[in-house]
């Protein structure tokens, strides 16, 4: 398993293993060899992990300035919003584009927010760059090559996803198109992959993340709306990213999850943001300890 890429690290030719520092981003946290990503003002990578949450697609003025302003209040630090959507089926709301752009910038800058969207062609990367402060490369476009090479091109920081049918190694070679071609802000996301079980719309592999942070120096972040589709699932399975090793994590949230244009089903409700907030901040369970209760008795 991973063979090429041990040889790779072997050969020291893989900038996501480069730990000398005339190779390493200036972003470097130099303490402990791992990457900071700065969006705007907010390191990913850093001491804290970090929450970006906003609706899957952008709607409207209303709904995206209301999710900004409601997730800002919670917590989150990062406004998120698809303007260009890669749907499974052409017959469903395909985004607002050019015009989605403008009303996530726009909620971002009434928030004090920087803002992360996704763009899925190159043609589309320039607009991208000109109205978002991090752009995603979106589980289908992970391996689109030419896109990950005009990216590359760009200084603004790119959230990877994870292909939902990539191995790790494929999605961290997808990252090192990104560093090889000379943008070394990357964040990866593992989002659910596909498996035998169709229980839930992907399955969350945790492992991946903490596999990913102990092969890269680069952050990593779960999104646990898209790996599990389900709402009342997110905040469990954040407070586990998190536990796992997780820099951050990425939710969707709506005002009405029922009327969403698209992923309702996954969408939290500024309710449930808030819980899954205040969750992701509560300790976890204490472990019994064997010694403590003979202690005891
Ligand atoms: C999204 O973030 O809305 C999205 C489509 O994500 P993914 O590429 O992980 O499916
Ligand atoms: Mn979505």
């Amino acid at each position: 398993m991973l063979d090429t890429w041990t040889a790779g690290k072997v050969n020291n030719n893989l900038r996501l293993h480069s730990h000398t520092s005339s190779e390493r981003s200036n972003t470097e946290n130099k303490s402990d060899c791992r990457s900071e990503v700065w969006v705007g003002n907010v390191p990913i990578g850093g001491e804290k992990v970090i929450v970006i949450a906003g609706p899957c697609s952008v709607e409207s003025a209303e709904q995206v300035n209301s999710t900004a302003l409601a997730i800002k209040l919670a917590g989150a630090v990062i406004l998120r919003g698809g303007a260009f959507k890669p749907r499974t089926s052409p017959y469903d709301f395909q985004g607002l584009g050019l015009e989605g752009l403008r009303l996530l910038r726009a909620a971002g800058d009434l928030a004090g927010m920087p803002v992360v969207t996704e763009i899925m062609s190159e043609d589309d990367v320039a607009a991208g760059c000109d109205y978002a402060d991090m752009i995603q490369v979106g589980a289908r476009n992970m391996q689109n090559f030419a896109l990950l090479k005009k990216l590359a091109k760009t200084d603004r920081p790119i959230l990877l996803k994870r292909g939902a049918s990539a191995t790790v190694k494929e999605w961290l070679f997808a990252a090192e198109y990104l560093l090889h071609g000379g943008n070394e802000n990357v964040v990866l996301c593992e989002r659910g992959i596909k498996t035998f079980d169709s229980s839930l719309r992907n399955t969350l592999d945790l492992a991946a993340v903490a596999l990913a942070k102990e092969m890269t120096h680069l952050p990593v972040i779960v999104d646990p709306s898209h790996a599990t589709g389900k709402r009342s699932l997110i905040s469990a399975t954040a407070k586990a990213a998190v536990a796992v090793g997780a820099d951050g994590v990425i939710v969707e949230v709506h005002p009405d999850p029922e009327a969403a244009l698209s992923d309702g089903p996954q969408s939290l409700t500024y309710d449930g943001f808030n819980e899954m907030m205040k969750n992701l901040s509560r300790p976890p369970r204490s472990v019994w300890l064997y010694s403590e209760a003979l202690a005891a008795a």
